[in-house]
């Protein structure tokens, strides 16, 4: 959420913002609602202040005075009775407008309509070059017994998948490697609650533009969470923190439950796109400054780069354009690994920058130790490991021509020293 001073004073970089994002955000209109809510405010104010005056008045007051004071205390409360319902309509309008109000991307942020305009900034490692037919990660999944779509899809519909066998070696190995990486730099680990309020929500700004990507438990007003930086970025709602203790590096744990509504058709093949996965995200919590953001972004982009190199899987970084920017996010980097089957990057990790757009919506501040200041505090988040999607890159890549898989040296320890996936 922004500073309602700062659109008050600036709505043309407020609008702005949002055509560089490509949202249908109209700031004139929320200015006149914060107008016709300010005024409707003073109003009641003044009449409060005169009640209590007159009410003040009236002990002190006798016969056809005491009397006209008495009727005038009515009327000003039935006027500001009145009043009450213009104010809850307006009051609400001004927060569902608030809260559609856009994060200001960064300059050097790419103008663009969609993912296919992201610049790429850097690639590592070598494409390989087969010599023998590659099988995609679907083929190979059935081959090794390790991944059955059909069986999950009888039961739960579609994007669903049973990982069985070496799957669930491979997946569980991947996941605790990740996370022993983020633990050996100095990061807190969580399991988190999957079933979070509303408040969880909106406070990271999923709510109200993403509510239905989420799967709602009505009965009992909880959502399931698409990514463990709602809960593990909600840990300190409504506290002040000490600027001593800053930063916080948290790694949350997770599976994620994403309804990818609009998805229809896209990514429909294999394990790319579904709506259960695991994860392991990095959250930052930081000082109010733009310079320290900044440095902990390129901090956890670096350390999911760190994980894609020991798993030895070639990626690409990728500046996220205006029009595939959330409209939280200052900055955004994409990691797309190499998936042969697809024959092109999938995206694996995504790196987010939010300044104190979720800290005001959480109310995360601290206090500045020089000059006891409360300040809201910056943060920021990244995929440490997503995984089927990881599955992909690592089956595809390693696998040989008789459809056995190499397990990455990195992985072995956690996979009880097995070296390969054979075909059974
Ligand atoms: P996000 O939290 O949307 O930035 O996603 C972080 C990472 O989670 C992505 O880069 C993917 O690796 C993975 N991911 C996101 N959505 C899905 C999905 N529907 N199915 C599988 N993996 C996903």
């Amino acid at each position: 959420m922004l500073d309602v001073r700062f659109i008050r004073e600036h709505p043309e970089i407020v609008q702005d913002a949002a055509r560089k994002k490509r949202m249908d955000v109209d700031v004139q209109h929320f200015l006149d609602i914060d107008i016709q809510r300010r005024e409707l405010l003073s109003k009641i104010e003044t009449l409060k202040a005169l009640r209590n005056k007159t009410s003040k008045d009236i002990p002190t007051l006798q016969g056809d005075k005491k009397q006209e004071a008495i009727a005038r205390m009515k009327e000003v409360a039935a006027e500001s009775k009145e009043l009450e319902g213009p104010l809850r309509e307006v009051e609400a309008a001004f927060e569902t407008l608030m809260l559609q109000m856009p994060n200001i991307p960064s300059d050097d942020v790419p103008e663009g309509e969609s993912d296919a305009d992201n610049v790429e900034l850097r690639t590592w490692g070598e494409i390989p070059e087969f010599d023998f037919e590659p099988r995609d990660h679907v083929e190979l999944g059935e081959m090794l017994d390790m991944i059955d779509i059909p069986r999950a899809s009888k039961l739960a519909g579609a994007r669903t998948y049973f990982l069985k066998n070496a799957g669930v070696l491979l997946e569980q190995a991947v996941l605790q490697f990740s996370l022993y990486h983020m633990v050996n730099k100095g990061f807190t680990p969580f399991v988190v609650p999957h079933l979070v309020r509303d408040q969880a929500m909106t406070g990271t700004a999923y709510f109200p533009a993403g509510r239905e990507q989420a799967y709602r438990m009505s009965e009992d007003d909880l959502n399931l969470i698409g990514t463990s930086e709602v809960p593990v970025t909600s840990y300190h709602a409504d506290e002040t923190l000490r600027e001593d203790e800053l930063p916080k590096y948290y790694a949350g744990l997770s599976s994620c439950y994403r309804r990818e509504a609009g998805t229809y058709g896209k990514d429909t093949r294999g394990l790319y796109r579904v709506h259960q996965f695991q994860k392991v995200e990095q959250v930052i919590i930081c000082r109010n400054d733009p310079e320290v953001s900044t440095r902990e972004h390129d901090h956890i982009l670096n350390n999911a780069e760190e994980v894609l190199q020991a798993l030895g899987l070639p990626y690409r970084v990728v500046l996220v354009c205006g029009g595939d920017l959330g409209g939280p996010q200052i900055k955004k980097y994409d990691i797309e690994a190499w998936m042969p089957g697809r024959g092109d990057y999938g995206e694996t990790h995504s790196a987010s920058k939010f300044h104190d757009f979720q800290a005001r919506r959480l109310n995360i501040r601290y206090r500045e130790q020089e000059d006891g200041a409360l300040k809201f505090v910056h943060t920021l988040n990244n995929t440490v490991i997503a995984s089927p999607r990881v599955l992909i890159p690592l089956l595809e890549l390693n696998q040989r021509r008789d459809g056995s898989v190499a397990i990455p040296e990195v992985l072995q320890p956690f996979m009880g020293g097995m070296k390969e996936i054979v075909p059974r």
